[in-house]
């Protein structure tokens, strides 16, 4: 019988900044998104103040100042490492684990003994607690679907944990729990069952697997499965494998000339490489394909690809940015005008070790190196803070490169001139 834990930072941005500043903890705080448009993050106090998820800062900038609201611009550097500190504690709790998202981690529970998990469960939240400062809930159920409901009901009790490993303690919480809160069912899914007077999860559970797939697709006879304990969604403890890679997009507008098109591919492929480095995978051949739109059928139409071999397989953005090209020159054709285009690569492979040989060696080293302080920058600045000039340019001209964090705080854990001072 499985049994899983999902442990989830409560507020956890927010939370993050409470961390470093002791000043925080009874104020309200929120975090807002790339270049401070909305908050993201909030914590109890300022929910109780009416501050909605995604609500643009315009709109509350004079509740925050009235309240004394504490307003971030948000620092993933910092929640970055936060999360992986955090995640390094599941593991001594736990060897099988998947992090779902920053701040959250399904645990597997099944060698813990049914009476003992509420007990681990705030042995786990306390070590993580005086670890790292950040709060936690944790939930615990037989399915993925039932610990995220125990996560959600556990963060209204005292002790942030809850554990329906016994379906009789399931049905009590499932009696009154909203519909809305349940994972996967979302605005569209919520009324239709509204409309059948469905409103709370118990509701969800007894319903006919046909009838939920009907209404809500596979996803659907999926939660009832696993509302009834019956588990339909595995624990991804390892990444799958990925079999192919593609980076394709719609112009914002059309594309009539060749470097407008090669600035594209190009950055297709920088978005490729990127891909590829982060699950360590290369590739030896990709394919560039561009078609005009099916939709204007009373111009010109025209859709084409090609295939290109690199000798050997490779992450490095360079080389798939000179395959790119070698396909556009190819490819291109003046007269048309295209309204998408892309890059796609099966077969990957695991990036070959370069040969302790000769001359080659050296350009191996350098292009790695290249990379990965590509990568680190953009890790750090943002995406595409650092990109190949190949891709500069390109059809749409709005690309930013200065984004706002006019109140972010010191990347405390990361940098070491940005270490919090004592005195
Ligand atoms: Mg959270």
């Amino acid at each position: 019988v499985t049994a899983l834990a999902l442990i989830d930072g409560n507020s956890f941005y927010c939370s993050c900044e409470r961390v470093f500043d002791a000043k925080l903890e009874k104020r309200p705080v929120i975090v807002l998104s790339n270049n401070d448009g909305c908050a993201v993050a909030r914590t109890s106090e300022a929910k109780a103040l009416g501050i909605k998820m995604g609500q643009p800062m315009f709109q509350i900038r004079d509740l925050c100042r009235e309240n004394k609201v504490a307003v971030f611009s948000s620092n993933y550097a910092l929640y970055g490492d936060m999360s992986r500190r955090m995640n390094t504690i599941y593991d001594t709790f736990s060897p099988d684990n998947e992090i779902y998202s920053i701040d959250e981690t399904f645990l597997d529970v099944a060698p813990v003994p049914k009476g003992q998990r509420t007990e681990w469960a705030g042995d786990l939240r306390a070590t993580t607690r005086q670890w790292t400062g950040i709060p936690c809930s944790v939930g615990i159920g037989p399915t993925k679907t039932l610990a995220k409901l125990a996560n959600k009901a556990s963060k209204h009790l005292p002790g942030g944990v809850l554990d329906l490993s016994d379906p009789r303690e399931q049905a009590r919480v499932m009696a009154d729990f909203p519909i809305g809160d349940v994972w996967g069912i979302g605005r569209a899914s919520q009324a239709k069952l509204l409309a059948l007077g469905i409103r709370f999860a118990g509701q969800v559970r007894d319903m006919d697997s046909k009838l939920a797939r009907q209404m809500m697709t596979v996803v659907g006879e999926k939660i009832v499965h696993e509302l009834n304990g019956i588990p339909c969604i595995a624990l991804e403890t390892v990444a799958p494998q990925r079999k192919g890679c593609a980076v394709t997009r719609s112009f914002g507008s059309r594309v009539t000339m060749k470097v407008e098109m090669e600035q594209a591919v190009a950055g297709y492929a920088t978005r490729l490489g990127e891909k590829l480095r982060r699950h360590n995978l290369a590739t030896d051949q990709v394919t560039v394909f561009m078609h005009t739109s099916r939709f204007n059928d009373d111009e010109p139409q025209r859709s084409v690809s090609m295939t290109v071999d690199i000798p050997e397989a490779t992450n490095d953005s360079l080389q798939l940015i000179k395959a790119g090209r070698r396909a556009v020159d190819n490819l291109w054709l003046s007269g048309f005008r295209y309204s998408k285009a892309g890059i796609i690569t099966q077969d990957l492979v695991r990036p070959p070790i370069p040969q302790r040989a000769l001359f080659d060696n050296l350009d191996h080293e350098r292009a790695a190196a290249v990379m990965a302080a590509m990568d680190e920058a953009n890790r750090r600045w943002g995406r595409a803070t650092v990109v190949p000039a190949a891709t500069m340019g390109g059809p749409k001209k709005s690309q930013s490169f200065s984004t706002k964090f006019e109140m972010r705080s010191p990347r405390f854990t990361t940098r070491w001139d940005e270490l919090p001072e004592c005195r």
